[in-house]
């Protein structure tokens, strides 16, 4: 079957009593056993019976098992955020002692993640330029746990080149994690690209127009040991497994996650164009731009498609709060690939706890705002920003 068959057709592990055709929410903790042997076979993981919620559930089972048939992976866990499946992914594969190598361009709170929480367990931060290969290649040593990136990092839009990543990665033993938030795993192959483990805000594209909030790990098989740690040992003892009502969302947001996403990133397309023309516009930041200096880099990693999420920059900072304090249509509001428009002064509010020093060495400037471009029509949203521009 086709991915978008594969994203709505793909079956039960055990049959409905009453042959439901959704995925009915468990809203239970605990499970009834037969016999004591059944009982231990399920706790030692010799079978997949659920025992505990907060390890494993039906409907969130199922929502992971649709997530491998459309990604292949070896193993799929849906945790109950974004920053759950970036931490519990690190903590699988890093102890003490080890480093991270990665960029200042990442989403604030994995960059706090790694350089503050992470750093107090003993754990080196790493942040290089990860589009210089020569750099990533000097960052490794032999107490590498990962090389960590973001696929198109938000809100500087840019891209690396993965597989030359992961074959230096690769040839010194180290896993290649990336955050493909960005874009939904239905457009490209990450394994091909030389990803190991694939981390995910489902809250994002996933959860169907932003009803929940949620996560994804998805592991390729590749690295050794993973699974077993990550299902044994992290996600039993920090406790972040998806809830079912999550899941049961999140599994019809999937089913029409090739439909959004299409005219979302025909919609991001159309508007990036049109903005460039507006008076009070400086500059307009998108990879589905031809002329957009990572455009290439994007088409030959992850297809043609650019994603609903671009940057516009205006003449100053105090233009970006007057422009977002006149919106009418579009919201004020953060996340990403709502079905609404939505439109947010990074430098403010995601960056804002950061000093103005980190922020400029994190390229965040203070003259952008961040679109995530919704399922209107797309004539509606530019007037709201032509008249929020003042013209
Ligand atoms: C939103 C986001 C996260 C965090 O996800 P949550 O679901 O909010 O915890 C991580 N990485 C990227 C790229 C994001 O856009």
């Amino acid at each position: 079957m086709k991915k978008q068959t594969k994203a709505i057709h793909t079956g039960f592990r055990r049959g409905d009593a009453y042959g439901a055709i959704a995925m009915p929410v468990y809203h239970t903790c605990a499970y009834e056993f037969p016999d004591t042997d059944k009982m231990a076979d399920s706790f030692c993981g010799r079978s997949d019976d659920p025992d505990y919620s907060r390890v494993t559930n039906p409907t969130v089972i199922h929502f992971e098992d649709r997530i491998k048939a459309l990604t292949g992976a070896a193993d799929v866990v849906a945790v109950n955020s974004g920053m759950a499946a970036i931490s519990n992914a690190l903590i699988t594969l890093t102890s003490a002692g080890q480093n991270i190598v990665t960029s200042r361009h990442l989403f604030g709170n994995t960059f706090a993640l790694i350089t503050n929480t992470l750093h107090r367990f003993g754990i080196e931060a790493r942040c290089i330029d990860l589009t210089d290969i020569k750099a990533v290649e000097a960052a490794i040593d032999g107490n590498t746990s990962c090389v960590f990136l973001e696929i198109v990092t938000n809100p500087q839009l840019e891209v690396a080149d993965i597989p030359a990543i992961a074959s230096i990665a690769h040839s010194k033993g180290v896993a290649v994690v990336a955050d493909t938030t960005a874009i939904p795993f239905t457009e490209f192959e990450a394994k091909e690209l030389g990803v190991d483990i694939e981390v995910i805000s489902s809250t994002k594209y996933i959860s169907g127009g932003a009803t929940s909030v949620g996560g994804l790990i998805i592991d390729y098989g590749t690295v050794e040991g993973f699974r077993q740690r990550m299902r044994f040992d992290t996600l039993m003892n920090l406790g972040a497994y998806m809830n079912p009502q999550t899941a049961y969302m999140q599994t019809l947001g999937l089913e029409n996650l090739d439909a959004r996403y299409r005219l979302q990133s025909a919609n991001a397309l159309e508007l990036a164009q049109r903005l460039k023309g507006l008076k009070g516009i400086v500059e307009v930041n998108y990879i589905g731009l031809p002329e957009h200096p990572y455009h290439q880099a994007a088409v030959r990693q992850f297809g043609p498609t650019g994603g609903a999420m671009m940057t516009i920059d205006l003449a100053s900072e105090q233009a970006c709060y007057d422009f977002l304090n006149r919106l009418q249509v579009v919201k004020r509001a953060t996340n990403l690939f709502d079905n609404k428009t939505l439109a947010i002064h990074p430098w403010s509010t995601i960056f804002g706890p950061f000093t103005p020093e980190k922020r400029r060495s994190m390229d965040i400037k203070d003259t952008t705002i961040r679109i995530s471009v919704g399922l209107e029509d797309m004539d509606d949203i530019i007037a709201d920003i032509d008249q929020a521009l003042g013209n």
